[in-house]
């Protein structure tokens, strides 16, 4: 398959992430899969709302407080509210990063500003429950809807993982694309390369987006191109599960039915199954189906993606 000549893609992530001390205690949360190993194919652009916002190092530590749809973001110990500051910050904020063509986000799990999910919000009687967003990722989701976002502890479960990281590269390959000359055969194209990976997260949307890209010769490009890239994100937010894996991988089997002896057949049949119960990663039938797509020279095959992901120093598909 032809190689990508990319230049590295850009994430945001939360500073503390990178080990920068700008926590309230004015420690940090180092992550050292995001800074030694991810860290070498991205380029970071670290945003830390609390000390861009102006609240220093160290400071009183913050908290949400009241209705978990608009919450207030308040010092823990004063009661201090400071919900209007944060929020003309980050207004601004989301705007000046539309220059930095992020691919995807990486926020700090469970903080008041930068967590995008379960983020406790306590009510009048100083109760907490796990139901907020951070006010600065709030306001980043929903400048960007389209880009991934992910936190650091769900980025630990390496499904998720693996599922972030290719969500960010194909936005890349995809704003790619967007950028060269628009044309319907562009978008064939891309979508011919993408087919496996939509159909390991989606099947559904594997169906509606190749009707979308093979039949609908009156949509104008730019309404094409929309809705393709409205059902791409879509797809590829649904997890791609072992099960859909197994799917994928047997219905490659098919290109090869011709070819396979029985006892190959059989072999390779047993390592799916292997694969969906949990014994061998991903990357065990992936390596054997690559095998054969050069053995018996399959240029569709050799054209997915799915086979041939990218970087492969991530190692992805080694664990899930
Ligand atoms: S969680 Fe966010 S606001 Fe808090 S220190 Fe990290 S980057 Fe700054």
């Amino acid at each position: 398959m032809k190689k990508d000549a990319l230049a590295p893609l850009t994430l945001g992530i939360s500073t503390c992430l990178l080990g920068e001390e700008v926590r309230w205690d004015g420690g940090h949360k180092l992550d050292r899969f995001l800074t030694d190993t991810l860290g070498r194919f991205v380029r970071y652009c670290p945003v830390c709302p609390e000390v861009e916002c102006g609240f220093g190092v160290p400071r009183e530590p913050l908290r949400l407080e009241g209705d978990p749809h608009a919450p207030r973001l308040v010092t823990v110990r004063t009661g201090q509210d400071h919900t209007g500051r944060m929020l003309r910050w980050a207004r601004r904020r989301v705007r000046e990063l539309e220059a930095e063509d992020l691919c995807g986000f990486i926020v700090k799990s469970t903080s008041p500003s930068c967590g995008m999910e379960r983020i406790e919000i306590y009510d009048a009687g100083g109760v907490a429950v796990p139901r907020g967003v951070g006010i600065f990722a709030r306001g980043f989701m929903e400048h960007f809807p389209l880009i991934p976002v992910e936190d650091d502890r769900r980025l630990h479960d390496p499904v998720l993982r693996d599922n972030f990281i290719e969500r960010v590269f194909v936005m890349q390959r995809w704003r790619n694309a967007v950028r060269g000359r628009r044309s319907r055969g562009a978008l064939v194209s891309f979508h011919t390369g993408h087919k496996l990976v939509t159909l390991s997260h989606s099947p559904r949307h594997y169906r509606i987006m190749g009707r979308l890209v093979a039949q609908d010769q009156a949509m104008p490009i730019t309404a094409l191109y929309d809705e393709y890239q409205r059902l791409l994100v879509e797809a590829l937010r649904r997890t791609a599960t072992p099960a859909k894996h197994g799917n994928v991988l047997q219905h490659i089997m098919g290109y090869f039915k011709k070819q396979l002896s029985p006892a190959a057949k059989a072999e390779l049949l047993e390592i799916i199954a292997s694969y969906r119960q949990g014994h061998v990663p991903l990357i065990v039938p992936v390596t054997l189906i690559n095998h054969y797509v050069r053995l018996y020279d399959q240029p569709y095959l050799a054209g997915q993606y799915y086979l041939h992901f990218h970087p492969l120093e991530l190692q992805l598909r080694n664990h899930a």
